[in-house]
């Protein structure tokens, strides 16, 4: 790495939901951090922790035999006064007064706009690592704990198909993702689902759904999986069950995933990214940057400037839609 150093310490949190690999990405951050002679901090509890000066110093023992675990052991939190500038203003004097150069944060949408703003009203260094499940972060490929999510979904699904194949029954499969349609759009393509119901989807197509399940069945195919992405609004799995059965006299069944779809070991694909992520992080602080995101870019893992990594992706390739419908006829 060049040695270009223009600080002398950093700090990492996590922040906003967890996601698989959190560890993988603080262990390459303070690894990379001690290996170049940076004092490095870890924050507990993200901002909340920041702000409450819960600061402690990390060595290269402090993340041993971590990265095979899913959660954070920083842990995370949220914390909605940092939508305040004086909030913030006061993370940025705690980050100052420990004599905290930079700000390294693991998280969503919601916390690099958070570090985006601390950077721009008070001068803090920021480096983003796109950790989330939901895929959902613009300007990268992948976010940390996506492949793990799917991962576990998938395997859930493999299962209820079991069940359902056994029994010739329908089943609606509740995935995460509240606004964001990957998990569903990458599990359904996964498990070979009938339909997939993505979260914008106000006016559900019951008629195409039930002509899909009525297709297959007289091809003799006798399960249907759904795969629905959960929405904003509680319920949908159940939402769809009752119109299945009232309208049109199918019986289904309901399985919702839930936070089974956030823990877990990281796979190999997410101890990869992380890995690289954390260390990029680092060695872009080195090199004189002062607001970025290690981002992965057609497969490879680099610095980019933090505002191209400020919005939210709703990525809902059609062609995804397309494969899923062929392959399922
Ligand atoms: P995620 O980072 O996973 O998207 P959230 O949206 O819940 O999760 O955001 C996590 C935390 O980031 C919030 O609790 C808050 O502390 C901070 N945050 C979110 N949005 C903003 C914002 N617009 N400005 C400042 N801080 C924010």
């Amino acid at each position: 790495m060049k040695e270009k150093t223009k600080i002398k310490s950093v700090a990492v949190l996590c922040s906003g939901g967890d996601s698989p690999g959190m560890n993988c990405a603080i262990r390459a951050v303070v690894r990379t951090a001690v290996a170049n002679d940076l004092d490095v901090y870890g924050i507990q509890r993200g901002y909340a922790g920041l702000l409450e000066g819960n600061v402690k110093k990390m060595d290269a023992s402090s993340v041993g035999n971590i990265l095979q675990h899913g959660g954070t052991i920083l842990q995370t939190s949220r914390c909605p006064e940092f939508h305040e500038e004086e909030i913030r203003k006061e993370a940025a004097h705690i980050l100052k007064r420990k004599g905290i150069d930079a700000l390294v944060v693991i998280g969503g949408n919601g916390s690099f706009n958070g570090a985006w703003s601390l950077h721009e009203e008070h001068g803090v260094s920021v480096v983003g690592i796109p950790g989330t499940i939901d895929n959902d972060i613009e300007g990268t490929d992948y976010s940390i704990g996506f492949d793990t999510a799917v991962q576990t979904a998938v395997e859930a699904v493999d299962k209820i198909r079991d069940t359902a194949h056994s029994h010739d029954r329908t089943f609606i499969v509740e995935v995460m993702g509240r606004k964001s349609p990957a998990i569903a759009l990458h599990v359904g393509l996964c498990t070979g689902a009938e339909n997939i119901i993505l979260p914008t989807t106000e006016d559900i197509d019951f008629d195409q759904i039930v002509s899909d399940i009525k297709r297959g069945i007289s091809r003799g195919k006798g399960s249907s999986i759904i795969i629905a992405a959960e929405g904003e609004k509680e319920g949908l799995s159940h939402r769809i069950k009752e119109v299945l059965k009232d309208k049109y006299s199918i019986d289904s069944h309901t399985c919702i995933l839930g936070h089974i779809q956030r823990g877990g070991n990281p796979t190999a694909h997410d101890r990869f990214l992380a890995s690289q992520m954390g260390y990029i992080a680092v060695a872009s602080l080195i090199n004189g940057e002062v607001a970025t995101v290690a981002a992965q870019r057609n497969g490879k893992v680099l610095s980019v400037p933090f505002k191209e990594c400020l919005g939210k992706k709703f990525d809902t390739d059609p062609q995804f839609i397309d494969i899923v419908k062929t392959l399922s006829i």
